[in-house]
């Protein structure tokens, strides 16, 4: 068993610890797009494969035995890449997608980045925090009539709004921190993915607190097929050792068709 992990999320860290301990030989794969990445225990690799084919090269030249993608439910390339890769190899293929957020009522939930701009654009408040990452702040560039708290993990590197303020961190946030962070901005607008986890929720709650809007992403979809698990055990189940092997859904396990996500 020689198991890829495509990584980039606490869950792949959190994985690549507990198959390793498993006894499991583990190789995580990181994009690079992270100046100071956090890296999982284990051999990691760093940088893109090179596309779907260039992926199933990597797939038999280190001759893996099963893929995990652990990536983040944003990151709709790297997983349309991995299915595509998995079955020119022949290999087995899990994905590992934690569970959205609870969805509440009050969101106006838009179907990508565009719509989002689209919505704050519709708005007729001031300030607005934005959590989307830096590669989706070109999206906003052209709104000048709004003010811009971006939180980042690195700097932009392209088109930003013209009225920014800049905050670089990682989480995870607490809830007063978030609260505090909202309030001292007059936020009255929150646009983020629906990323889901534990990690950075406390903004969801710090903003019906404060009785802020929310512009919610949803998640692109996954493709059609897959066998998807939402918890790292269900994924170690998968893959460690003892269980019917990978390519074996397992209890948890969902197959999604199109539209899935
Ligand atoms: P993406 O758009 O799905 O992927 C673009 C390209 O980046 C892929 O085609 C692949 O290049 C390379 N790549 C992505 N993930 C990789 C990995 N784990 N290992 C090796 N190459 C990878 O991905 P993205 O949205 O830019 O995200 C990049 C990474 O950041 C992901 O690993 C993801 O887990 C992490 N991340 C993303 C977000 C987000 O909001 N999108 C948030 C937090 C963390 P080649 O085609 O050359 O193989």
């Amino acid at each position: 068993m020689r198991i890829l992990i495509l990584g980039g999320t606490s869950e792949a860290r959190e994985l690549a610890c507990a198959l390793i301990a498993a006894g499991l030989d583990v190789v995580s794969s990181l994009a690079g797009r992270v100046r100071d990445p956090r890296l999982p225990e284990g051999a990691v690799r760093i940088g893109g494969f090179g596309g779907a084919d260039g992926l199933a090269a990597y797939l038999r030249a280190e001759a893996i035995t099963a893929v995990v993608d652990a990536t983040h439910p944003f990151a709709s390339g790297i997983t349309a890449n991995a299915a595509r890769a998995a079955g020119q190899a022949g290999i087995p293929l899990l994905v590992l997608r934690r569970a959205e957020w609870d969805a509440d009522p009050s969101w106006d939930v838009v179907a990508d980045i565009h719509a989002a701009a689209a919505a704050v654009r519709a708005w007729a408040g001031d300030s607005v925090f934005l959590t989307t990452g830096r590669r989706d702040l070109a999206a906003f560039a052209g709104d000048s009539a709004h003010r811009f708290l971006v939180r980042t993990v690195d700097p932009p590197d392209g088109p930003v709004p013209a009225r920014m303020t800049l905050i670089m961190d990682r989480g995870p946030y607490t809830d007063a921190a978030e609260r505090a962070l909202m309030r001292e901005h007059g936020v009255g607008l929150l646009v983020t993915k629906n990323s889901g986890g534990p990690m950075t929720v406390a903004k969801l709650r710090a903003a019906r607190d404060l009785g802020a809007g929310v512009v919610m992403v949803a998640r692109p979809p996954l493709p059609d097929g897959v066998t998807v698990v939402a918890t790292v055990d269900e994924a170690v189940r998968w893959a460690g050792p003892g269980s019917a092997g990978p390519g074996s859904a397992g209890p948890g396990s969902v197959r999604r068709g199109s539209g899935g996500g």
